[in-house]
């Protein structure tokens, strides 16, 4: 079997003396399209952060293409990451956040080239020029020029998707990516993200309340209920033969 892309392996996370997950464990193929759906506060977005090393974990082991995230091997032993190695495991996950982010004092072609040119050196005509690409297939092109003060929400986010592609990740993060929007915005930004998903082999994991997008999104669903996976499957079994009740109440709740 190919080695899985993300490993998380007994993985524990308190936020002082409130424990958010409890060893959990599970694994990601290259090229899966996962969905982590779930009630507000089960750790969804955690997870999400702290593959992102935006979070620190309290136990166990994450393994990005086999090698470990937040240790590494030094004498024979494991010892915690230094920034280095953080920033080495960081270039191959990108974020797309809930609030968009963008640098607002910059256009959105200077937001998308910055990071390119900054961390990998790329020179600004070779950074210009896929940044165009992006913002070609986010439908963002048009717009290049303009501050993001001048944008809409969804046009916000799809900027903040063509971004955090122009670093080339193996792995794409998604918190709730369009739960800032106004409902009439929402679409043109799934729309976006449907294609991407269909159009590379790269890795996605997506955090979203949009149940009807996970179904058609994801390869996988996992269900999170208080840090713990209750349930995963593929997104026609999870949503239209749930087995656990906890997946049954919150579908039906949410539906
Ligand atoms: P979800 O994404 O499923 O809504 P989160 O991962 O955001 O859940 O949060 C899980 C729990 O951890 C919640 O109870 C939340 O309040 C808590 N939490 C998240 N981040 C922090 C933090 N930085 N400090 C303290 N508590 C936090």
């Amino acid at each position: 079997m190919a080695i899985p892309i993300i490993e998380i392996d007994r993985v524990s996370k308190s936020f002082g003396h409130l424990e958010v997950l409890n060893e959990l464990s599970f694994t990601v193929k290259p090229g899966e399209k996962l969905a982590l759906i779930g009630p507000s506060g089960s750790g969804k977005t955690t997870i999400l952060r702290i593959l992102m090393t935006l979070e620190t974990i309290s136990g166990g082991h994450i393994r990005i293409e086999g090698e470990e995230l937040w240790h590494m091997p030094r004498n024979g032993a494991l010892v915690p990451a230094d920034e280095r190695h953080l920033h080495k495991m960081r270039a191959k996950i990108g974020m797309v956040f809930q609030l968009f982010n963008l640098f607002p004092h910059m256009t959105v072609l200077e937001n998308v080239t910055l990071a390119p040119m900054l961390t990998k050196g790329t020179s600004k005509p070779e950074a210009k020029r896929r940044a165009m690409e992006l913002l070609e297939m986010v439908g963002m092109a048009q717009k290049a020029d303009a501050k993001p003060a001048q944008l809409s929400g969804g046009q916000k986010q799809r900027v903040a998707i063509a971004r955090a592609l122009a670093l080339q990740p193996k792995i794409m993060l998604f918190d709730e990516v369009t739960s800032a929007l106004d409902p009439e915005l929402v679409e043109e930004v799934l729309n976006v993200m449907h294609r991407l998903a269909r159009a590379t082999d790269m890795t996605m994991l997506l955090v979203t309340h949009e149940m009807s997008f996970a179904h058609d999104f994801a390869d996988r669903v996992l269900f999170f209920d208080r840090g713990r996976i209750v349930e995963e499957g593929p997104p026609d079994q999870i949503f239209t033969r749930p087995q656990h009740e906890r997946t049954q109440a919150f579908l039906k709740k949410i539906l």
